[in-house]
């Protein structure tokens, strides 16, 4: 292929137009693909407005890709044309640092999003290097598989790395892409499951999901009466928040793990953390091997996305309503 043709933006806050690049020579290491379908995570808006100051101008968004594998660089060994592919947050590493090495490339220090500095999913093809391309499960669906790209391993890395079992019971704050994916991660992995929302009318589909429970998270009274009942809660909000009574939601030696990105600093008070030996962490995304382990896990336990599907022009409806919480509960663009 010679030039890729997508939907980028310009300036911050800007609608996204017709955006045409020549993507240059297939490097070795790399793989291109065609895209056939690409979710509308919350970090695109993000990175759209310039909210974490890394945004580079003229930009395609776009980094929950499925596709097909067009074109191999001559050093690929692993994927062969025609393949189909999963493509998430990250598009490379350096391949040499203590955590490339161990397996953990998303803590690589010179990790490349796939949405900075170089162009990403909102579009017909993409290229990435090939380590970060990986073969989708033949059960999976193309268009509920993408947001399991980002979303979906994002939330699957902090249940896994807390060792979550059918003893654990699990929060989840935010029932959006990534807070519907996690109960029904959550659920999977057999542990009671609790959904901490703003949003009431999202309380049946949550249960339908996997909750055990549903908390109105504009309720005081109802997050109090939860105070020391959780063993994990992951956030996926990108709001402030009272911090503090999820901190007091957890049981003793329990972890308060953000993934969304609040605006403002957390603050914390510290008797309640070493009180009870509690733990406040962050996580992102996951590195190749977990994110084939977790489609694995997605395709033999039924984990999918519930989509609102646009085509791929129709991505700044598909932004308008992201902005507006009120996407059920994934946009997903379709070539
Ligand atoms: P999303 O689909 O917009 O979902 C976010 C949810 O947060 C909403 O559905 C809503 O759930 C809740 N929410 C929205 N406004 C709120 C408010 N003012 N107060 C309280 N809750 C509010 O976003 P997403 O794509 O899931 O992304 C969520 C966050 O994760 C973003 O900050 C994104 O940048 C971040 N992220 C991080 C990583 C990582 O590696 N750590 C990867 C991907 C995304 P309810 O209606 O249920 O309240
Ligand atoms: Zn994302």
């Amino acid at each position: 292929m010679s030039a890729i043709q997508g939907y980028g933006v310009h300036a911050a806050g800007a609608e996204l137009v017709p955006l045409k690049y020549d993507p240059g020579n297939l490097r070795p290491q790399d793989v291109e693909v065609s895209i056939a379908a690409c979710g509308v995570c919350h970090s695109d808006l993000n990175l759209i407005d310039n909210d974490w100051g890394m945004s580079q101008y003229p930009f395609i968004p776009g980094h929950e890709i499925v596709g097909t594998v067009t074109a191999l660089g001559d050093a690929v060994r692993h994927l062969a044309v025609g393949d189909r592919v999963g493509v998430g947050w990250q598009a490379d590493s350096c391949g040499f640092c203590e955590w490339c090495r161990k397996g953990e490339e998303n803590l690589c220090a010179q990790a490349q999003p796939t949405c900075v500095g170089r162009h990403g999913g909102y579009a017909e093809a993409v290229r990435v290097n090939a380590r970060f391309a990986v073969r989708l499960p033949e059960a999976l669906d193309s268009q509920t598989a993408a947001p399991l790209l980002c979303a979906g391993i994002t939330v699957y890395q902090p249940l896994r790395s807390a060792g979550v079992n059918p003893s654990s019971r699990v929060g989840v704050i935010g029932i959006g892409g990534l807070g519907h994916l996690a109960l029904q991660f959550a659920r999977a992995f057999g542990a009671e499951v609790t959904a901490f929302s703003t949003s009431v009318d999202k309380e049946s589909e949550a249960l339908e999901l996997g909750a055990h429970r549903f908390v109105h998270s504009r309720e005081s009274k109802a997050l109090k009466a939860m105070a020391g009942t959780q063993d994990l809660i992951v956030s996926t909000i990108n709001a402030a928040q009272e911090w503090s009574a999820y901190v007091g939601a957890l049981r003793p030696h329990g972890t308060l793990c953000l993934v969304g990105v609040p605006p403002r600093p957390v603050s914390l008070e510290a008797f309640p953390l070493i009180a009870g030996a509690r733990c406040v962490s962050g996580s992102n995304i996951g590195s190749p091997a977990r994110i084939a382990e977790m489609l694995d896990v997605a395709a033999r336990h039924n984990v999918a996305a519930r989509t609102d599907a646009f085509p791929m022009a129709e991505a700044n409806q598909a932004i308008s309503r992201l902005r507006r919480n009120n996407v059920h509960y994934r946009a997903v663009l379709a070539n």
